[in-house]
């Protein structure tokens, strides 16, 4: 019978470890400065998680708002204030920004310790180059937390990933390689779908499409590894995979909701005790 890979054992793990580095850390709470432009309800509800996620680990967090009108010049003379505030020790940045303002830019301007999602261009250097003092998109590591998590080794292993978008399929596939797998990227212009995932030990889905696999898609004992959060055509919150049809194939799978999402903070919080500790360092 296929076991569920449940988030919120994977977040009390990373919980122990977040309290355990808080004891060596003097002075308060390193605090979280979550920046959002505009009222986008998919912004605020991971904005309210990340919220309920640092108030349960005893992490300071202040959210930064700003009209979805704001200007480029204002915005960015916001951004460095933050940027710069010494009592900030991490920023969550809401993306995508609307159009008038230049989103690379702020990716060049964050401070790569207070980075905590690895948008900048030092971050990601890092990740690619396997380099570990860096910080890495929260949603990827947190696919490698579930994994690690759960005991399942990566090392040689056939790893098929769905998507290869900067937050979740590039620095994903690179973490996969740091862990010695062997990686399958595939994406829109993806000639036979079917057969790639089919033969992945382990299946992850980042592609932001309701349900797009199923059964045809899971070889037999695979682990998947659902980071899809789209709705379905009732309203409901589901992931990339059809979690019923592959139910005889796989042997092991995360759920939507309840699965990577509820990681995903947590790792946020983890690399803000992270940054709070490196900065009280230097
Ligand atoms: P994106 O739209 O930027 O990228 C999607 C990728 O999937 C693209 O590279 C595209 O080539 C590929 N793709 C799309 N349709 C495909 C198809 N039919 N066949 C093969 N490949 C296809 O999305 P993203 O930002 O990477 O997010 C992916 C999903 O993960 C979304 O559902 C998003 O909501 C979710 N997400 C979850 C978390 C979390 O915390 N769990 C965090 C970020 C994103």
């Amino acid at each position: 019978k296929m076991k569920t890979l449940k988030g919120a054992e994977v977040s009390a793990k990373i919980k122990e470890q977040v309290t355990q580095m808080m004891e060596g850390l003097e002075g308060p709470a390193p605090k979280l400065a979550i920046v959002r432009v505009g009222e986008k309800p998919d912004d605020m509800s991971y904005e309210r998680g990340a919220v309920k996620k640092m108030e349960n680990f005893g992490l300071r967090v202040r959210t930064y708002v700003f009209p979805e009108q704001i200007s480029d010049s204002d915005f960015k003379a916001e951004f460095s204030a933050i940027n710069r505030d010494p009592d900030v020790s991490g920023i969550l940045l809401l993306r995508p920004l609307p159009k008038q303002i230049a989103e690379t830019d702020i990716e060049k301007m964050i401070d790569p310790e207070k980075d905590l999602d690895g948008i900048s261009p030092a971050n990601i250097a890092k990740v690619f180059a396997g380099d570990k003092t860096g910080f890495a998109p929260c949603t990827a590591e947190a696919v490698i937390e579930v994994l690690k998590a759960n005991e399942i080794d990566m090392t040689g292993k056939n790893v098929t990933i769905v998507g290869r978008s900067m937050v979740v399929g590039r620095p994903l596939s690179m973490l996969m390689l740091k862990e010695n797998a062997t990686v399958t990227i595939c994406h829109t212009r993806t000639m036979d779908l079917e057969a790639e995932c089919r033969r992945a030990e382990i299946l992850v889905a980042a592609a932001g499409k309701a349900k797009m696999l199923d059964g045809r898609h899971v070889g037999q004992d695979a682990i998947v590894i659902d980071v899809g959060i789209n709705v379905d055509e009732n309203g409901k919150l589901c992931g990339d995979v059809d979690f019923q049809s592959i139910e005889s194939m796989a042997s092991m799978a995360t759920p939507v909701p309840g699965g990577v999402g509820a990681v995903t903070t947590a790792v946020l919080a983890k690399h803000l005790v992270l940054a709070g500790q490196r900065q009280r360092r230097n």
